[in-house]
Order: C-alpha cells, then structure tokens, then sequence
C-alpha cells in the first residue's frame, strides 16, 4: 500500500486537522482590530535581507508597504489563519522576526521542503522508512496512522497516543512499543500531518 492511495482512502473531515502547530499558530491569529502600521518597501527590502525570509507585499505608489505577509507560509502553511498568511496591516520589523522564529513558520519550511522533494520525485526520510516496510509492518503502520488520525481530528493531545496503543493492545492489537512514548507519538503524528500537506499541495 502507498501512503498516497492511504490517504485517498481517508474520507475524514481533513480541515479539522491539526499538527503540534495547531495551538502556537493560533497565537498568532490576527488581533483585534490592529492599528495599521506602514515602511517604506527599501525598509521591508532590508529586513528581508537580514532575515533572510521571502515577503509579499502590497505597496502603494508613495513607495510604501501598507500590508505583508510571507510567502512561504501563503503557499505551504496548514494554518490559513494567521495573519502572515492572510495578510498583515502591521509592518513592523520585529512582527517579521517574530514570525520567522515560530513553530508554525518552521513547519511550514519543513511542508515546503517535502513538496519539492515530492516535485521532484525524491521520498522524505519518512517516505523511505515506510517503502521498506514489509507487508505486516505496514498493516500496524496503518493501524498507527489510524490512531493518530483519530487524535488530530479530534484535537485530542498527543499524550493519548500511547494509552491508545495500550488499550489495542490490550485487545490483542499489538501495534509494537516504539510509538509508546509522548516525544515519539508526537514527531509521528506530526509526519503524518505534514506528509498530508504536501499531497494536498501536490494534487
Ligand atoms: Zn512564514
């Protein structure tokens, strides 16, 4: 089985899904009603150079930017709702810098890298492990993308991981122990989520 026709099989509501980024990217939704703030485009030009990071802009004919968000995160991000994605009236150097140093940003450059590796044909090191699975480790593997379907979709903490896996196994579903703990429960899901974007973006 291939991750993509697992995927296809999938007829979960997708939206709802939400990686470890889920939460900090919330924090960083749009405020209320914020006071917009302008520079001119060589200021933003410069930050951009500094903080080596991609701005769209909007710049009106003064040669002023009135709005930027990032371009990374317009085109790659799972949260479409912070406001480097829908757009942002506040452009202010250390807004930039704090956008460059969170989680959801890095997410997003992980997402990218995996749908360029995707572009051109290449499998993630998730992707590789998966490939040499045999046919029983990917029957568990499924039953584990199963699981952690049920968690993100539900907004449940990754911390029930395990105690799911417990309980399965304890029905006689042994999915292995390698999942077992928070740290581990957590990159996986959060593969799982990003491997999901980039078939998204890809399709
Ligand atoms: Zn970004």
């Amino acid at each position: 089985m291939s991750i993509t026709s697992f995927f296809k099989r999938q007829t979960l509501a997708d939206d709802s899904v939400s990686a470890d980024g889920g939460k900090k990217a919330r924090m960083e939704k749009k405020e209320r009603q914020p006071v917009p703030v302008t520079a001119t485009l060589k200021t933003v030009q410069r930050w951009e150079k500094e903080l080596n990071i991609t701005l769209g802009k909007v710049v009106d004919r003064g040669n002023v930017c009135t709005e930027i968000w990032c371009e990374c995160c317009r085109t790659f991000a799972v949260d479409r709702t912070s406001n480097f994605v829908t757009g942002n009236q506040r452009v202010k150097k250390e807004g930039v810098k704090y956008h460059k140093d969170s989680t959801s940003h890095k997410d997003t450059l992980q997402i990218k890298s995996a749908s360029l590796k995707r572009a051109r044909s290449e499998a993630t090191p998730f992707e590789k492990s998966l490939m040499k699975m045999d046919e029983v480790q990917m029957a568990k593997m499924e039953k584990l993308f199963t699981t952690a379907y049920y968690l993100a979709i539900n907004e449940r903490p990754f911390s029930d991981f395990p105690k799911l896996l417990e309980l399965q196994a304890v029905n006689g579903l042994s999915l292995g122990e390698t999942y077992f703990t928070d740290k581990a429960a957590n990159e996986f899901v959060g593969q799982i989520v990003l491997l999901r974007r980039a078939e998204e973006l890809s399709r």
